[in-house]
Parts: structure tokens; C-alpha cells; sequence
């Protein structure tokens, strides 16, 4: 799942993508309101974080403009104590949900992972493909009923996996949702994390999940 955060205070905008990279999603960050409309209109994002008050491009003239181009993408707002009247304008304005600075990261990531599932329509809480179960809320993932210990970056790919089980997912697909701009795409780095998920999902097991598929790329399923 890959987020965009535009926030120009710097030690603000570094602490929520740390926060979110802690919690395995794909992260970029931009303090320019411009530049940030610019990258939410060029790739499709899982989520946007915007704050209100920014250089060059307010929040909600981005969050106007996004929302004019027909980008669905779950929209945050951040705004500061000050901009109550903005937030409700924010609403207005195709805002999905609104957080007031100072805020607990813990309420930041649960509005995070609450906006999520609700953008990914009508995905329940808890995603399964036969005997595999993950649960986004408790991260815990489990195959037979036996925990699966995964890395940050295996627990992305899994999610944007499971999330579209029963579908091919490109490469181009997978970079774009499981890793941030920084991610180079004439690496083999998405068939080797692949790799390192059939280890522990599929390896040793009858039934396998993760399918290749040639020429266009993978896809989770049951059968
Ligand atoms: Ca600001």
C-alpha cells in the first residue's frame, strides 16, 4: 500500500513517513504543494496525507484538484488547531477524514489503516486465500493456522497481494504500490521478494498460492 504525504514541516512530514515505513507501507514525501499534485495526479496512490497550509499549493486547492480529475484515492487532511472552518471546508471538498496537528501517531495510523480498507472497496477486515489468513489490524499472517513471520517488504507485497487475489499484478503494478519513487524498476527486486514469500507461504506445501505468470507477472490464488 503506497502512501503520499505532502507536509512541509519537515520533522512533521519525516516522523509520518517513518511511522508508516514502520508499519510496511511505501512511502513519499513532498513539502511542495505543486510537486505533490504533480506526483497524486502521476501515480496511484493508496492514500494521500495532505496538510492545509503548504508552499505554492494550499491542501485544499490539491485535494479540489485530485478530486475535478476523478482520483478516488482516499484523502487525510491534516490542518492545524486554527482551521476548523478549513476542515469542514475540506470535507466539502471530497476529504475522506481530518486530523488535528498535534496528533498521537497511534490515531494517525489507525485513521491510516482505517482509510484503506475503505478505499479498497468492499475488502473485509481480515483477507484469506485458502488457508492463509492475514490480518491488516494485528499484522499477524498465518497458513494453516501456523504464524508466518514476515519482513516489512514481504508484509507489503503480501497485502497488495491478497488485496488482489484472483488478479495478474504486473510488475510495473507491484513497484507502484509496494515500493516508493526511490524504487529503480530495472531490478529483478520484486521476483526476488516473490521469492522470499513462496519460502514461507508456499515451500513445502501442497497447494501452492503464488503463481507466475509468464510474460506479465504474478498472481495469488487458490487453485
Ligand atoms: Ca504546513
Amino acid at each position: 500500500m503506497r502512501v503520499l504525504v505532502i507536509e512541509d514541516e519537515t520533522k512533521v512530514g519525516c516522523f509520518i513517513k517513518r511511522a508508516l515505513e514502520e508499519e510496511s507501507y511505501a512511502v513519499d514525501l513532498y513539502e511542495d504543494g505543486a510537486k505533490g499534485l504533480e506526483m497524486a495526479l502521476a501515480t496511484n496512490y493508496d492514500l494521500l496525507v495532505v496538510d492545509l497550509m503548504l508552499p505554492s499549493m494550499s491542501g485544499m486547492d490539491i485535494l479540489k484538484t485530485v478530486r475535478r480529475e476523478r482520483i478516488q484515492t482516499p484523502v487525510l487532511i491534516l490542518s492545524a488547531q486554527s482551521q476548523i472552518d478549513q476542515r469542514v471546508k475540506g470535507l466539502d471538498a471530497g476529504a475522506d477524514d481530518y486530523l488535528t496537528k498535534p496528533f498521537a501517531i497511534d490515531e494517525l495510523l489507525a485513521r491510516v489503516r482505517a482509510l484503506i480498507r475503505r478505499g479498497a472497496t468492499e475488502t473485509p477486515g481480515i483477507l484469506q486465500v485458502d488457508d492463509l489468513i492475514f490480518n491488516p489490524a494485528t499484522r499477524d499472517v498465518t497458513r494453516g493456522g501456523q504464524r508466518i513471520d514476515l519482513t516489512l517488504k514481504e508484509y507489503a507485497l503480501l497485502e497488495y497481494l491478497m488485496r488482489h487475489a484472483g488478479r495478474v499484478l504486473t510488475r510495473p503494478m507491484i513497484s507502484e504500490h509496494v515500493w516508493n519513487q526511490d524504487f529503480d524498476t530495472f531490478t529483478n527486486v520484486i521476483d526476488v521478494y516473490v521469492n522470499y514469500l513462496r519460502n514461507k507461504i508456499d515451500r513445502g506445501r501442497a497447494k501452492k498460492l503464488i503463481h507466475t505468470i509468464r510474460g506479465s507477472g504474478y498472481m495469488l490464488k487458490a487453485d
